[in-house]
Formats: C-alpha cells, sequence, structure tokens
C-alpha cells in the first residue's frame, strides 16, 4: 500500500519531521523529494528569500512579510515561527484537506513549529533526526568555516538545548547516513498505525 492509499473513513496521519539546526532535516527532505515524489509534503510560506534552483510554490512559497502577517491574521497558518530572522508558516488548509481525506501529510519544520503542532494536532506523530552524536553536530554546525567564534559557540549553547528536545517526540530517527534516513522516514509514513507512540 502506498501512503496515498490510505483509507478514507480513517482520519489521515499528521507526521512531522523536526531536530535540531543543521542535523540534516533539508538535505534529508531533498532526498525524499528526488526518491519518492509520491510522498505529499507540505509547502511551507516563508519570507526568506529563494536560493538558486528553488521555485515558489514547490519549495517554498516565497511571500512579504506584510502577506506573512496577513496570513498570521487570518489563522491561514497551522503554527509559524521566526527562525533566524525570516518567517516559516505551514499554510493550514492543505493540511486539513489531506488529513480529512484519510491521507497523510508530512511537515519538515523547526522545533518551535513541532511544538505548535503538538499543542494544535495532539494525534501528530513526531519525529525526532537526531545527529549520531554530539560531535557530529557540533561539527556539522562549525565545519562550514564561515562563521566567526563568537557565532559558533552561540550555535553549539543553542545546539545543547535542541538536543534536549528529543524528549518531546515520539520516534527518533538517527542521521547517520541520508540514505537511511530517508528509508527509515518513508518506512514510518508506510506503516499502517502509529504503533511507534
Ligand atoms: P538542517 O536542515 O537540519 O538545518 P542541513 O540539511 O542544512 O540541516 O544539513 C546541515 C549540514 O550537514 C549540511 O552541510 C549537510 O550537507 C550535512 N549533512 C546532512 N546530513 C548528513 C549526514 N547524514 N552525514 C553527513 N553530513 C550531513
Ligand atoms: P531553510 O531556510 O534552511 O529552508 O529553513 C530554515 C529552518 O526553517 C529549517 O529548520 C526548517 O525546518 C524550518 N522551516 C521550514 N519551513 C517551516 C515552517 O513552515 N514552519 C516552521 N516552524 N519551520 C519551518
Amino acid at each position: 500500500m502506498t501512503t496515498d492509499q490510505l483509507p478514507t473513513d480513517k482520519p489521515g496521519r499528521l507526521t512531522v519531521l523536526s531536530g535540531p539546526s543543521g542535523v540534516g532535516k533539508s538535505t534529508v527532505v531533498a532526498t525524499l523529494r528526488r526518491e519518492h515524489p509520491d510522498v505529499w509534503l507540505s509547502v511551507s510560506a516563508t519570507t526568506r528569500h529563494p536560493r538558486p534552483g528553488e521555485r515558489d510554490g514547490v519549495h517554498y512559497y516565497f511571500v512579504t512579510r506584510d502577506q506573512f502577517m496577513a496570513m498570521v491574521e487570518d489563522g491561514m497558518l497551522l503554527e509559524w515561527a521566526d527562525y533566524a530572522g525570516n518567517l516559516y508558516g505551514t499554510p493550514r488548509a492543505p493540511v486539513e484537506r489531506r488529513l480529512a481525506a484519510g491521507q497523510h501529510a508530512l511537515l519538515e519544520i523547526d522545533l518551535s513549529g513541532a511544538r505548535q503542532v503538538r499543542a494544535a494536532k495532539p494525534d501528530a506523530l513526531l519525529v525526532f533526526l537526531a545527529p549520531p552524536s554530539r560531535e557530529h553536530l557540533f561539527e556539522r554546525l562549525s565545519g562550514r568555516g564561515t562563521e566567526d567564534e563568537e557565532t559558533v559557540r552561540r550555535r553549539l549553547e543553542l545546539a545543547e538545548v535542541e538536543l534536549a528536545a528529543v524528549d518531546e517526540f515520539d520516534v527518533v530517527i538517527v542521521n547517520d547516513t541520508v540514505q537511511n534516513a530517508c528509508e527509515r522516514l518513508v518506512g514510518l509514513l508506510e506503516s499502517p498505525t502509529t504503533a511507534h507512540r
């Protein structure tokens, strides 16, 4: 059974992929998009500018700050957050439509967004993408060499706090290799129950 063929007499399952900054969420999702185009992934709205290769309506809806705040005020976002100075949010209607039709929906969002989804949709399955070790995360965070020492120190402090959030999640997927993490995520989406909780 593919995840698009869940019976419609059951509510669909909402799955949230989150985890500390720099753990590899967007890398895993890029592989998922490429290798499992059948998996439905929510397209977030954001005020950040598109990166090369990113397409409006595919990777994000790129909006102005005014447009974003209008969406917030109109209750159009399931959750939203300020991440590194840009706003990001999950459009509510497409997710609700999927769930009402008994289909799965996958969100890839930051930790504060995951907490908001937990509050709004207690049945959602929250998946924490974890690094193989603290050292791996610190390496991925500081290894770029583009930030000054103070910025790296602040990022590492934040990473400690973010790692502690693992206890709030239902399932942990270790991002040892991107391929493994992606396959485990797909396995979760395809499993018929939420027995992981
Ligand atoms: P996030 O979206 O969680 O902030 P990214 O996807 O931007 O994280 O990944 C952060 C860095 O870690 C990138 O340089 C990425 O190439 C690298 N990375 C991601 N997954 C792995 C992995 N399994 N092994 C090694 N490096 C990884
Ligand atoms: P990026 O700018 O690298 O694409 O994303 C930055 C961060 O924003 C990532 O941690 C990503 O998970 C998070 N993010 C993307 N979309 C959303 C969203 O709709 N809501 C929230 N809360 N976070 C998001």
